[in-house]
């Protein structure tokens, strides 16, 4: 069966339908978005939590924390939510760690692991004892020079290149050799040689971190990374330090055609053997596979477009708020929120003036007409945290459905909220 036309399972606690009409967390869209209108995204909670839960209990026999990864999906009530289960987080910098923070933050591990960190990041970090990642040896300078300067000592742990090739899509990839993210083993090593040294008085190494890329399709490149990561922090014990964490990344994969994809379990199962006796703390990132089918991104047709071959619609939202199929020719599903069986392939365009702009291309789609409400499917991961004000329109209202109940979580933007940032 081709991809796109994978039927959706009804699904009181996810996305799907239910008596005729696509429902997240059971609530129909129609209602959830009746306050925001569209275009909107739609988050379940429960199905976030679920997700969660499930990787906790996949990794449990290893003893591993799960650090949700915020660049997946910031919105404050995803955060707070799944503080309150207990998640730790990983930040990408000092505007998601506010974000954590805002939400309350809850009592997991927090780390930031950032390419480019600024001294204002590094320092909030430090300020609230938050685990710092450092990918290069100028990086672990500026981290001393923030702990010297604040009088406080600071954590942190080396993020090491592996070298491995991955199964992740090409623009997912960050453990090649010539990925330019974390530092070569050697590089590492040398550095946690300082360390030990007393080259670095006011930091405290801590552990190593790694992570391979996104949208693994397969858990041997997880392994063999984590293997990587594991050889660099017995280096590093072995040079006298007390290193205990492992952290083994994100990448936990989703099917673009709503299918199943390789679980947490199948990663946990591949891990294990590699962490079995290290006595490590051992931590997992993921972001997509915890929140991406979870959410959809509602929208309405605005006009029909005329052009030879197959039908095309021009939808209220695009590139501008869903920019993977754009920058990396990801795929969505796209389906009506009035169930209709089969249908004519379709392109639903966006609003913007691209070529580009495209949400997709040949989805089955009942007749179309303006006024009709779609939904873009598994639009809760890098949706509205890549969104922009392209074309200079507002970014999309967010929805959370928990136990039922819609509430709005962020407000649609105006064209005068695009204005405030100009002196
Ligand atoms: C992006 C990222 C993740 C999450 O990746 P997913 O593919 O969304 O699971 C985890 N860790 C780090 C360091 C990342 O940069």
């Amino acid at each position: 069966m081709p991809a796109d036309t994978a039927p959706l399972l009804a699904d009181r606690t996810g996305v799907g339908y239910a008596g005729g009409v696509l429902c997240v967390g059971g609530v129909p869209v129609t209602e959830a978005v009746a306050a925001t209108g569209t275009p909107a995204y739609v988050y379940a909670l429960d199905a976030v939590e679920a997700a969660y839960r499930r990787t906790v209990a996949a990794f449990a026999p290893l003893g591993a924390e799960v650090l949700y990864a915020v660049k997946a999906n910031g919105n404050l009530a995803v955060l707070r939510h799944l503080a309150a289960a207990g998640a730790g987080f990983t930040v990408a910098g000092g505007g998601e760690l506010t974000r954590v923070l805002a939400a309350g933050r809850g009592r997991g591990t927090v780390v930031l692991a950032g390419r480019g960190t600024t001294t204002d990041e590094l320092a909030l970090a430090v300020a609230h004892g938050v685990v710092v990642h450092v990918q290069s040896a100028d990086e672990l300078a500026a981290l001393q020079a923030v702990a010297a300067s604040r009088g406080v000592r600071a954590r942190f742990a080396v993020r090491v290149n592996p070298a491995v090739a991955s199964s992740a899509p090409v623009a997912l990839r960050t453990g090649e050799a010539d990925a330019p993210f974390g530092m070569p083993p050697p590089v590492a090593v040398a550095l946690l040689a300082r360390a030990a040294a007393g080259g670095y008085p006011d930091l405290d190494a801590v552990g190593v971190h790694v992570h391979v890329g996104s949208q693994l399709a397969v858990p041997a490149p997880y392994a063999a990374g984590a293997r990587v990561a594991l050889d660099v922090l017995r280096a590093g014990r072995a040079l006298g330090l007390p290193l205990r964490a492992l952290d083994a990344g994100g990448g936990f994969p989703v099917d673009e055609g709503g299918g199943p994809a390789t679980g947490p379990e199948a990663f946990a199962a591949a891990l294990e053997p590699v962490v079995a006796g290290a006595g490590v703390r051992l931590a997992v990132e993921p972001g997509r596979s915890l929140v991406a089918g979870a959410g959809a991104l509602v929208t309405r047709v605005r006009y029909r477009l005329h052009r030879p071959g197959r039908p095309a619609v021009v939808a209220d939202t695009g590139m501008h708020h869903l920019l993977r199929p754009a920058l990396y020719g990801a795929r969505h599903r796209v389906v009506p929120v009035a169930e209709a069986p089969g249908g004519e392939p379709t392109t639903v365009v966006g609003p913007c003036c691209e070529p580009g702009d495209v949400l997709a291309d040949g989805v089955p789609l009942p007749p179309l007409a303006p006024g009709d409400l779609l939904a873009v499917l598994d639009a809760g991961a890098y949706g509205m945290t890549m969104a922009s004000n392209y074309n200079g329109h507002p970014r999309p209202a967010e929805v959370v459905v928990t136990g039922g109940v819609a509430t709005v979580a962020r407000r649609r933007e105006t064209w005068s909220d695009e204005l405030a940032w100009e002196t």
